[in-house]
């Protein structure tokens, strides 16, 4: 049975707007390269086929740690996702690895880097299986008016989901990195907006009545007026490729989203520092240490920030001379939140498929000791959640 009653939907335009002040140097675009996109840092150290090579003589040589994932790791919970578009606080609900749901006070709905896959890999046949389930499908989410992707990775990528979303919420909108618009047309989604590192957007939501027999859920809003937001493409250093022959072609980068006055910090994935090999036990954060850090998140912090919520990966690091100048560890992570000005972080990028050689449970054990070094309270500010969890700002 179903009852009468109005249900708002909102169609969403675009409008490219003049880019507020920016560091010097993003006029030269000095990361776009002949062939695709490069990190443009002293922070930035080549990860490509020399670190396949080694991650895979560290397996065949039985050098390599292999995280057991047969107990148990990361509880998983349904997550309660809002019925309408009311929500008094930024509301943000990790759906694992990451991609997080972000419901704003503007009514504003948002997913990060969804992947609602058991693997992440090609034709959802190869790669990784999840040691977590999946919290959701892509069709459970009930309201998604933008879809915001890091970069072409599987794990942050993934034909099936968005391809499921676009389905369901006809008028949602993609947001990705410059170069990957084809990829999504390809796909049959045409509502795909591509930006450059420190190009930004304006979206309004506007909406429009239509009589629909429903039971009342979904799109309740008694004073439906316009949503708007302002979404910036910002950098990050990493790599992209889905293939052997695409590599960097397309761009990766982090985003912030500001909506009427709450602004979120999405560093999507990235290294920070590149550390070298070292004797083992030796701790690449002592102070005797100084490998050059990514400029890119002070420039962030000093041009976009400050932010409510930072998402910020503490996952995939080890071992640490292969990983560190495309994935952070934990310590990185607290560097990022702080350079960014974020008053509060939630972990990404752990907790979903194994990577890299870390234990699964190792990431955030070692937020706690990052954040004693850097004198943050070990609780409340720069925290983990299960999946499915929400937080509200
Ligand atoms: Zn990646």
């Amino acid at each position: 049975m179903g009852s009468t009653t109005t249900q708002i939907l909102y169609a969403l335009t675009v409008a490219t707007t003049p880019t507020r002040p920016a560091p010097e140097d993003a006029s030269k675009k000095s990361h776009h390269s002949k062939s695709g996109f490069r990190n443009p840092w002293d922070s930035w150290r080549d990860v490509s086929f020399k670190s396949v090579g080694e991650v895979m003589m560290r397996r065949l040589t039985g050098k390599a740690n292999v995280p057991d994932t047969s107990g148990p790791t990361v509880p998983v919970r349904t997550p309660e996702f809002l019925p309408s578009r009311d929500t008094t606080q930024l509301r943000a609900t990790w759906l694992g690895h990451a991609a997080y749901y972000i419901e704003f006070p503007s009514g504003l709905r948002v997913l990060f880097d969804p992947v609602l896959e058991e693997r992440c890999g090609p034709y959802n046949m190869l790669g990784p299986k999840r040691f977590t389930d999946a919290p959701c499908k892509p069709t459970d989410i009930p309201l998604i008016d933008a879809v915001v992707i890091s970069h072409n990775h599987y794990d942050h990528l993934s034909y099936h989901t968005v391809t499921a979303i676009a389905k369901k919420h006809p008028n949602c909108h993609f947001f990705v990195p410059l170069g990957n618009k084809t990829w999504f047309e390809q796909c049959g989604i045409q509502k795909v907006t591509e930006l450059d590192w420190w190009e930004e957007c304006d979206i309004t939501l506007s909406p429009t009545t239509k009589e629909t027999k429903v039971e009342a859920v979904g799109e309740g809003h008694p004073e439906a007026s316009e949503i708007t937001a302002r979404l910036s493409s910002l950098p990050c250093q990493h790599v992209s490729a889905r293939g052997p022959f695409d590599r960097n072609k397309t761009l990766w980068c982090s985003w912030a989203i500001e909506s009427e006055g709450k602004k979120v910090y999405f560093a999507g994935d990235t290294g920070y520092r590149p550390v070298t090999e070292l004797p083992e036990g030796e701790d690449d954060h002592d102070p005797k240490y100084d490998f050059p850090v990514c400029p890119a998140f002070k420039q962030v912090g000093e041009f976009r920030g400050p932010f409510d919520l930072g998402l910020i990966p503490i996952g995939a690091y080890a071992p640490r001379h292969v990983w560190s100048p495309a994935h952070g560890d934990p310590h990185d992570a607290v560097s990022i939140f702080q350079d960014t000005k974020c008053k509060n972080a939630l972990g990404i990028h752990w907790g979903t498929w194994v990577l890299t050689e870390e234990d699964v449970l190792e990431p955030p054990e070692k937020l706690k000791t990052a954040l004693k070094r850097f004198g943050l309270p070990e609780k409340g500010v720069f925290d983990v959640v299960d999946i499915g969890e929400s937080r509200e700002y």
